[in-house]
């Protein structure tokens, strides 16, 4: 609790001049995280997290199993959610998207029109397209979906996964922007998102191991919060072919630093580094001087504002 705390108090010291308001001022950006673990079953939920604009919930970045759980806990309103980030189609992180759908569609009488984003298909990972077809199409598995709660449109883009691909705008709403590029995850095609919004921004690496490191550091300049997925010890702490998929501490320190992000979170913890926090802290601290924190179920950080 001591080192949220200073998490927070460190992330109210970026905006000095909001601090010192008379009257607190709404943040810009808000992120709620749904789930801060995956793939293990250990207790907290795999990866998902809510990104209020404007004090509204609009983005879902990533659907993991126990998302749909912790939107009923935190009695989140999530009608108003039109946006969907998939950083890569691992269950970890999509296995309750249909899930959401049905939550979100039986939360309004009005028609939706889902804004959906994420990695283009390899191997035995389909597009994302081709992914919500298989959940909630004519001839998906849930393809009652559509008959059960409000109308529903699905509008998919697929994107880039080469490491060579450039960085792409993919949404410009009344000031909201996002931007995504390509990373690296093993196999299974992935992408990191950049949520910007009067003046302020997030970023979500996904999961990611270091060959897409230049890739993110590009992403996240400057940013205000970088989130960045946590899951290995530095070598050799964790079993070798982790790495091939995950980036470690020391990395995400040196990463960190590079792009000048304003604050870190660490989030998709895996029990050996939840149980070994001040060495992973101390790792990262090699190279990164900012305030970092790790992320919990259901903790919120707002980015901008007092
Ligand atoms: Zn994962």
């Amino acid at each position: 609790m001591k080192l949220l705390t200073a998490f927070l108090v460190g992330l109210a010291c970026l905006f000095p001049a909001a601090a010192r308001a008379a009257t607190p001022t709404k943040a810009p950006l808000e992120v709620i995280v749904l789930g801060s673990g995956g793939p293990r079953p250990f207790g907290r939920a795999s990866s998902s997290y809510i990104v209020k604009v404007d004090g509204l919930p609009r983005i879902l970045v990533d659907a993991g199993p126990g998302a749909f759980l912790r939107i009923g806990e935190l009695n989140l309103d999530v009608s108003t959610v039109d946006t969907v980030l998939l950083t890569h189609l691992h269950i970890d992180h999509s296995g309750d998207l249909a899930a959401f759908f049905n939550a979100r569609a039986l939360t309004s009488d009005n028609s939706i029109t889902y804004r959906i984003f994420g990695p283009d298909g390899a191997g035995l990972f389909p597009k994302t397209s081709r992914f919500v077809d298989l959940l909630v199409g004519d001839s998906g598995a849930f393809a009652y979906q559509k008959t059960f709660g409000a109308p529903e449109t699905f509008v998919v883009k697929d994107l880039a996964i080469n490491l060579d691909s450039k960085q792409t705008r993919i949404l410009d709403d009344k000031g909201l922007t996002i931007d995504e590029i390509a990373t690296h995850h093993g196999d299974c095609p992935s992408v990191a998102y950049r949520i910007n919004y009067k003046g302020v921004s997030v970023v979500f690496s996904g999961d990611m191991d270091a060959s897409a490191l230049p890739n993110l550091v590009r992403l996240a300049k400057n940013a205000d919060l970088l989130i960045f997925h946590c899951a290995v010890l530095d070598p050799p702490g964790s079993p070798k072919q982790l790495y091939e998929l995950h980036t470690p501490p020391r990395k995400i320190g040196e990463a960190a630093k590079q792009s000048g992000v304003k604050s870190l979170l660490l989030s998709h913890t895996a029990p050996d580094v939840e149980s070994r926090e001040p060495k992973v802290r101390s790792s990262i601290r090699t190279n990164y001087a900012g305030p970092v924190a790790f992320a919990t179920d259901k903790l919120r950080v707002k980015v901008g504002g007092s």
